[in-house]
């Protein structure tokens, strides 16, 4: 009896498991990726230089989930993801191969002089300032998850222009759609997509009065062009309280809903990042 308890310890000391939602992954798209491994310090992932946190998986035992976020304008190409963890004081590596492949998002072409666009010294001030103090936020990662269950949308309003169109102006990319964009007149309720804690709740130069949450682990949404923000920074949201209501504030042509996602800084598909979360959550 006792021989084969000892056998069934090894074989279970060797379990290792690796669960990835895509390998083939569009630019802008988000990659769910998990390990199970008993006993195992600092698992720790790398791609393409960056390094990336695992963090406990809570629904299961031993293992570790990390999330990662494809920029828009990766090189579309194959990468590896290199996977480390000590196990009996030695360190460990695993390699998995995954391939960035075109999202083919829709072209807006825009027969403009960009240049004709120009904002004056105070406004580019405070158009950096603003992406300098988003940005500080969005590159900190909270080691607490707020999220308990899934995800839902802040609205289930028509879409009115997806996430990733590009902006083409005379022939070059200048840049592209940031975020969802829901039809909302003014005054409309704005739901927080998940639990989390408010870290901007001001108003800002494009995005007028902006609502964005921490959700912790990295991830982080986005609610812009409110007329009404019913929260402030440091209070604590559960899913579905109502942020605040629909508006045209900010560089905008009418009312709507703009929704963004970013995770660890990068910004992404909210709708797929969205739909890969709650394949796990
Ligand atoms: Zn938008």
């Amino acid at each position: 009896m006792k021989k084969i308890f000892i056998l069934l310890f090894i074989i279970n000391q060797l379990i290792f498991a690796i669960e990835i939602s895509s390998k083939k992954i569009e630019n802008a798209n988000t990659i769910f990726l998990k390990i199970v491994k008993k006993n195992i310090k600092e698992p720790k992932l790398t791609l393409d230089k960056h390094n990336i946190n695992f963090f406990a998986f809570s629904k299961e035992k031993d293992s570790y989930y990390a999330l990662i976020p494809i920029s828009y304008y990766k090189e579309l190409k194959k990468y590896k993801i290199i996977i480390s963890y000590i196990e009996n004081e030695k360190k460990v590596f695993k390699g998995i191969p995954i391939e960035v492949i075109d999202g083919n998002y829709k072209s807006e072409v825009i027969n403009v002089d960009s240049s004709k666009v120009v904002l004056n010294e105070k406004d580019k001030q405070r158009v950096s300032k603003e992406y300098e103090e988003a940005m500080k936020i969005y590159e900190t990662t909270t080691s607490k998850l707020y999220i308990k269950e899934k995800f839902i949308y802040p609205l289930e309003t028509k879409i009115t222009s997806d996430f990733g169109k590009k902006r083409v102006y005379n022939g070059t990319l200048k840049s592209y759609h940031s975020g969802t964009d829901y039809r909302a007149s003014v005054g409309t309720k704005i739901k927080a997509s998940n639990d989390g804690k408010v870290v901007i709740a001001k108003n800002r130069f494009y995005a007028g009065n902006s609502i964005v949450i921490d959700h912790g682990n990295g991830i982080y949404s986005g609610y812009y062009h409110l007329s009404k923000m019913y929260y402030k920074e440091g209070d604590l949201i559960k899913k579905g309280d109502i942020l605040g209501l629909s508006g045209s504030t900010g560089r905008v042509t009418g009312p709507h809903l703009h929704f963004s996602f970013r995770i660890h800084g990068v910004q992404v598909d909210p709708l797929q990042a969205i739909r890969v979360l709650n394949n796990y959550f």
